[in-house]
């Protein structure tokens, strides 16, 4: 059998690259076009175009007088108001001459001649006649027309995962309908005899399958599509029928089973299948036995993750390195990890040698952004996930951290 030894751990970053490296590699699933809201969370097959400039017209960023900047070089002035301008209104009807203005709204397109607004707050109406207090620069509380984009320059990128700014985007460019590909299909296979599924009783000794609940979820807000398959009993041959059916889809996501337990089978089984094993084990907590590959079955090859059980590990390890796949199956551009600075609010003490992503949740101020640990029991504690909206990175030669240290935080 094919099983690599348990003693090679890579580390994060490697192990990170390694499924990076091998994402690339995929091909990414079919376009479709579909209705722009049901784009969101999936990736752009098509690059978004602007069908005119952006703005179209010279637009007023304030409410005021569209001037002539030479007119006000010495202030007071007074100028005369020849008519109004609101957002929508055609500004062709109007030609600002020697110490003219236009009352003008934001959002409204320049008239011909002028090339400042001055704000209202800085002006005093009487009449036709308006008294203006502050010079203006040419150019200023206008935003130039095609200053943002020119028809036809790619405003958004084939790959981008649409968000709300690029259905912005695209209802601005007049798009109803959006080419992106289509979810990729994902098998979820718990495994273990001591589970049973959410709407039976479970025994005084059994727990239920809350991993493929969890994944799925994960898999939905990462632009996959989730198949749960039935729980696999700690059975070899139940275990590769169940496997075998897991990678008729594009990727197979494996819990528990990973371990050095007797019962851990999966890389058994998966080895009997003929897999390739990029890793089985990566220096880090919680989810140290994580296991990635691929198996070739009939000229199809599918990649696959062997999850840590523990609920926590399963869920940290997705993060880590499913996501990448999952991009790159969904035809998205590899996201990076968000990583940002926070001050530690509480001491911590750990052991070294392995990078630890451990429940936290950060809060504090615009002025001081703080994270605190969730206390937890270690990687089984899902009352503990919950509390968390983030993970603490302790990095493996690090023993001790002290209140007030600037800590790494993984945005998830
Ligand atoms: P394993 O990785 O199979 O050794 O499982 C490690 C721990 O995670 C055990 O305590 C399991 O009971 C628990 N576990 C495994 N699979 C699941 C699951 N699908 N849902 C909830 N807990 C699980
Ligand atoms: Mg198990």
């Amino acid at each position: 059998m094919r099983v690599p030894t348990k003693s090679a751990l890579l580390s994060f970053a490697e192990a990170r690259r390694m499924v990076e490296q091998h994402a690339t590699k995929l091909s990414a699933s079919t376009p479709e076009f579909v209705d722009l809201l049901d784009a969101v969370g999936l990736a752009l097959a098509e690059d978004l175009r602007a069908d005119r400039d952006f703005p179209p017209f010279p637009r007023a960023t304030r409410d005021g007088y569209a001037v002539r900047a030479i007119d006000l070089q010495a202030v007071p002035a007074e100028l005369h108001c020849i008519g109004m301008l609101k957002a929508g209104d055609e500004a062709a009807g109007f030609r600002v001459g020697v110490r003219q203005a236009v009352e003008i709204m934001t959002g409204a397109a320049i008239p011909e001649g002028a090339d400042a607004v001055v704000m209202v707050e800085y002006t005093q109406a009487a009449g036709d006649r308006v008294a203006v207090k502050r010079s203006v620069r040419a150019g200023e509380n206008v935003v130039a027309a095609g200053v943002e984009a020119h028809a036809g320059e790619v405003v958004v990128p084939k790959g981008t995962r649409v968000q709300h700014t690029t259905v912005a985007v695209a209802a601005a460019v007049g798009r109803a309908e959006l080419s992106v590909h289509s979810r990729p299909q994902v098998a979820v296979l718990a495994t273990g005899d001591e589970l049973v599924d959410i709407n039976l009783p479970p025994g005084p000794s059994e727990i239920r399958n809350s991993n493929s609940y969890s994944l799925a979820a994960q898999v939905d807000e990462a632009g996959g599509e989730a198949l749960i398959l039935p729980v696999a009993r700690d059975d070899a041959a139940e275990l590769a029928l169940l496997l075998r059916k897991g990678l008729e889809s594009d990727l197979l996501l494996l819990s528990g089973g990973v371990s050095m337990g007797k019962y851990d089978l999966v890389e058994e089984v998966l080895a009997s299948l003929g897999a390739e094993f990029t890793f089985t084990g990566v220096a880090i907590q919680p989810g140290k036995p994580v296991v990635f590959g691929q198996v070739a079955i009939d000229g199809k090859s599918t990649p696959f993750f062997g999850l840590p059980g523990n609920p926590v590990s399963t869920m940290v390890t997705f993060e880590l390195f499913v996501r990448p796949v999952l991009d790159a199956l969904g035809g998205a551009s590899i996201e990076p990890l968000r990583f940002v600075q926070a001050r530690l609010a509480e001491v911590f003490s750990t052991k070294t040698g392995l990078t630890r992503f451990l429940p936290g949740r950060l809060k504090g101020s615009v002025e001081l952004p703080e994270v605190e640990w969730v206390r937890w029991q270690g990687s089984g504690d899902l009352m503990a996930a919950v509390k968390s909206n983030c993970y603490i990175v302790v990095p493996p030669n690090r023993e001790r951290l002290e209140a007030g240290d600037a800590v790494t935080v993984l945005l998830t």
